[in-house]
């Protein structure tokens, strides 16, 4: 994603590539006592899953029916510790806070599941608008981008598993295309750069076609265009080699973000009632692995393939920052990158900041009732069954001690 600008004390090829993730000083040196104190008590909140799934439904409902005080009270907790603002507009204190502590924003318009051609062409506008913001910000290198968000799904799989499309469907696909070359030319021509959402298995095929063409087309001289890859599928590694053969054979730079993968329920609640075998790992560790191996891979390459570890996992960030450091490559190596979802492991990205790597949030904006879905996918992350929220109240309250609050 580049380099960080306010990090000017950085050291090329450092001997030590420990990064204390531990240090709840540096993690937290952005948030005020107030702010602390409010994000301890919404991890504790979260912690209680009964009332995450109430309150998840309950949202969804109050917002669609507009229901006085709803908006105002999804806004001042859960929208204020997960999501950049309605608008870029109101991102721009956040971007500042996260540039101010050396760490980069990755703007994504967070509206899904829309499906009327005007809600699509509107989209591509707002995505249009991300990138002529980022160009104005160099806080902000990248824009992040679903295809699923300028489509309609089913669209999207019916591409992927008919032989031949109705004139109608041939025509949806052409405008789908021609919205995402717009986005994607227009991040060319800006200078700023376009990760791709990898999403479910049965439209990925779809947009793994798409993304191959837009980065043969703009990674000619640099790497603008980003594929993802979801290491919790059996087939990725692989396809990550491939694709990285297809760049080197034709002549263009790979972008490689990796993943481990959000939608493993669905899948294989979805290989299962269909009958065929789920393209998910068996275990955990074999997706570990995999996640460690496409690492390696695009490290390997740093040259050729411009990376962004994409993820919580401390111990993936700390094997990055390992094979950086044994490699002896510069921490702040444009090609080299972490990234965190905002308001979330707060721990890794502002250690690994303040180490000097290159290190961004995705920033999610939207109304309110645009981002209710991803802000339950965020709360339900979050509860104690997935232990995510252990960790993030943890590391709040071993802050609020050490700055004798409790
Ligand atoms: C900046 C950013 C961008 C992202 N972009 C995308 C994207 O484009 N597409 C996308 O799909 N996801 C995306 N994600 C979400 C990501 O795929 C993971 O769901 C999420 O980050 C949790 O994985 P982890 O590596 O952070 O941590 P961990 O907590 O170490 O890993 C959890 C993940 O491991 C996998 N897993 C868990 N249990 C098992 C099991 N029993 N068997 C096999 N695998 C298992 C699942 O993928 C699960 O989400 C993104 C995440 C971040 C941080």
């Amino acid at each position: 994603m580049g380099d960080l600008e306010p990090n000017t004390s950085r050291t090329i090829g450092e001997k030590s590539s420990f990064v204390d993730f531990s240090n709840t000083e540096v993690a937290f040196a952005h948030k005020s006592d107030k702010e602390l104190r409010k994000a301890g008590w919404l991890f504790r909140l979260m912690n209680k899953k009964w009332l995450v799934d109430l309150s998840s439904s309950m949202a969804l409902i109050a917002v669609r029916w507009r229901m006085p005080l709803s908006k105002w009270l999804i806004k001042a907790t859960i929208f204020d510790q997960f999501v950049g603002g309605e608008s870029l507009y109101e991102c721009q204190d956040k971007i500042k806070k996260l540039w101010q502590n050396r760490t980069l924003t990755v703007l994504d318009y967070g509206a899904e599941g829309k499906s009327e051609e005007e809600d699509l062409d509107e989209a591509r506008d707002q995505f249009m608008q991300a990138i002529e913001f980022a160009a104005a910000h160099e806080s902000v290198p990248v824009v992040s981008i679903k295809v699923s968000a300028l489509s309609k799904n089913s669209l999207l799989e019916a591409i992927q598993s008919k032989e031949s499309l109705t004139i109608h469907e041939v025509e949806l696909q052409s405008r789908m295309e021609k919205r995402v070359e717009d986005i994607c030319k227009s991040g060319y021509q800006h200078g700023v750069k376009i990760f791709i959402d990898a999403e479910e298995s049965w439209i990925q095929d779809t947009i793994d076609h798409l993304v191959e063409a837009m980065m043969e087309k703009y990674n000619q001289e640099k790497v603008i265009v980003y594929h993802t890859f979801q290491m919790y599928r059996k087939d990725r590694l692989t396809y990550l080699k491939h694709c990285f053969e297809l760049a080197r054979s034709k002549g263009y730079l790979l972008g490689a973000k990796i993943v481990r993968g959000a939608y493993m329920e669905k899948e294989r609640e979805r290989a299962e009632e269909m009958d065929y075998e789920s393209p998910i790992h068996k275990t955990k560790d074999d997706t570990d692995n995999d996640f460690d191996l496409a690492m390696q891979f695009c490290l390997d390459h740093y040259e050729e393939i411009a990376s962004c570890a994409a993820t919580h996992n401390m111990r993936s960030c700390m094997l990055q920052a390992q094979l950086i450091g044994s490699r002896s490559l510069p921490r702040n190596h444009p090609n080299l990158n972490f990234c965190q979802l905002y308001g979330m492991s707060d721990h890794i990205t502002f250690n690994l900041a303040n180490a000097g790597y290159n290190v961004a949030k995705y920033v999610v904006y939207g109304t309110v009732k645009e981002v209710v879905p991803y802000l339950t996918r965020r709360a339900s992350e979050n509860t104690a069954v997935k232990g995510e929220f252990s960790r993030e109240y943890g590391l709040i309250r071993k802050e609020l001690r050490r700055r004798g609050l409790i």
